[in-house]
């Protein structure tokens, strides 16, 4: 299958997370007559798919996907059906199209035309993919098949993972590292009473009314030149009895730290705590440690990854840790090089996502170049 039919098959599987949905045979087909092996694992809610062609002692290199895709959203809205992956103008339609079932066809295509050329490469090729990217951690996540793998004492040495990387021309940015993401549950107490009689209650609204403002204004830190200071966002707060003449007795709020490596989590949550002690308020916080970030800091692969970029689509590619986490964050801690490459993502998680047939043409080579690269380097 070419490329594109690969993709518009794919796209049409609904494999909304944590399903794989049949995702996983139809790519298995595309390994048809290659010396390659399959291994399929589930645990809780989530698949894993390992296809290798080996394990010898010569480096590994592995290409990290997901074959889930979040929620459409109301169809209604999309111009074609949001599971079609019609082709309009020149581009293909469709939940995942960019998000990242695009970054998986391309590069079983592209390993596909490498193994024409390059029949015994030097270097060990493992594509590894799971269901539930996008999904609850509580449905399961890619870090058990990992943390296997160290128990078994494989080894990734490079790392490629297709997610939709690039701003506006395919391979302008790629990320080597991402920021951690530590979230947390606050409540305030107050006392509830009567709005008249104010010096019988106490407000948690107006009570930490000053701390919003002071976190609002924290810098937490300043980054460094790979990441960006972190920042503290509030996503849910509420409040009150639903009555208009009582105070309540309880604030709750959801916040969410992205967190550069120059803060620690700890540090994270006692400058907060500083900042909430202030109020004076009662409280007690829940933390959720979501994400540590991580940084590739060896060069090798993303030398290679450059110069692959560089020799088709004829860009000096850029580097930016920004975005959601990843599952590269599974990855980093055995010390493997990781590089995220893949299409735009201007249209991710959106209505209409969409890829310009012509990008991921260009999307192809790149990553067959690479290959070649790896090749010729190991
Ligand atoms: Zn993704």
């Amino acid at each position: 299958m070419s490329n594109l039919e690969l993709l518009k098959k794919l796209i049409e599987i609904e494999s909304v997370s944590p399903n794989d949905n049949g995702c996983f045979e139809v790519i298995k087909k595309e390994f048809d007559g290659l010396n390659f092996s399959f291994k399929e694992t589930k645990y809780k809610n989530i698949s894993n798919l390992i296809i290798t062609n080996g394990n010898s002692k010569n480096k590994t290199f592995c290409f990290l996907g997901h074959t889930d895709v979040v929620p459409p959203g109301p169809e209604s809205e999309w111009t074609v059906p949001p599971f079609s992956g019609e082709i309009v103008d020149n581009k293909i339609y469709g939940r995942g199209a960019a998000d990242m079932k695009g970054g998986v066809s391309c590069f079983i295509s592209a390993l596909k035309e490498f193994l024409l050329d390059y029949k015994n490469p030097n270097f060990n090729i493992m594509i590894l993919l799971n269901s539930n990217e996008e999904g609850k951690l509580e449905n399961g996540k890619v870090d058990r098949v990992i943390n296997e793998m160290i128990e078994n004492g494989q080894f990734i040495d490079f790392c490629l993972i297709g997610e939709p990387s690039s701003s506006k021309q395919v391979g302008d940015v790629i990320r080597i590292g991402r920021r951690g993401s530590l979230s947390g549950n606050l409540k305030v107490f107050g006392i509830q009473g009567h709005v008249a009689y104010p010096k019988q209650a106490l407000n948690p609204i107006l009570g930490i009314g000053k701390t919003l403002e002071d976190l609002k204004n924290m810098e937490w830190d300043h980054g460094n030149e790979n990441f960006d200071p972190t920042s503290f966002q509030v996503s849910n707060i509420k409040s009150g009895t639903g009555a208009e003449n009582v105070v309540p007795g309880l604030l709750e709020m959801n916040f969410n730290f992205r967190f550069s490596p120059e803060s620690s989590p700890d540090q994270l949550k006692e400058k907060f705590e500083t900042v909430l002690k202030k109020s004076k308020m009662k409280y007690e916080v829940n933390w959720t440690l979501s994400a540590l970030p991580f940084l590739t800091s060896k060069t090798d692969f993303i030398d290679i990854v450059r110069s692959a970029i560089k020799d088709i689509n004829n860009i000096d590619t850029r580097i930016d840790n920004g975005g959601g986490t990843s599952d590269g964050r599974w990855v980093a801690p055995m010390g493997s090089e990781i590089v995220e490459l893949g299409p735009l993502n201007k249209t991710i998680h959106q209505i209409d996502e969409h890829v310009d047939i012509e990008d991921l043409n260009t999307l192809k080579e790149i990553y067959k170049k690479i290959l070649i690269k790896v090749h010729q380097s190991a």
